[in-house]
């Protein structure tokens, strides 16, 4: 069972990691972060494999994986 955490002041909405995920383990959020950007939740972590791609491809390193 693996996990992301988000670092959401970090994340800028670009949805990157969200188009690499082959599990659909993320999607943007209808919460925003105090920059204005509406930032990426983690959908649980039963489809989850921690193969870390949505943490390597971030941009603004906003994701952080344990497994
Ligand atoms: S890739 Fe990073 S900055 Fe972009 S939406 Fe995902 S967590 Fe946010
Ligand atoms: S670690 Fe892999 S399976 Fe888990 S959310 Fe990120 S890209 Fe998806």
């Amino acid at each position: 069972m693996a996990k992301v955490v988000v670092i959401e002041s970090r994340c800028k909405s670009c949805e990157i990691c969200v188009s690499v995920c082959a599990r659909s383990c993320l999607r943007i959020s209808e919460k925003h972060n105090q920059a204005g950007y509406f930032v990426v939740e983690f959908l649980g972590d039963d489809k989850c494999t921690g193969c870390a791609l949505c943490g390597e491809m971030c941009p603004d390193l906003a994701l952080q994986i344990y497994k």
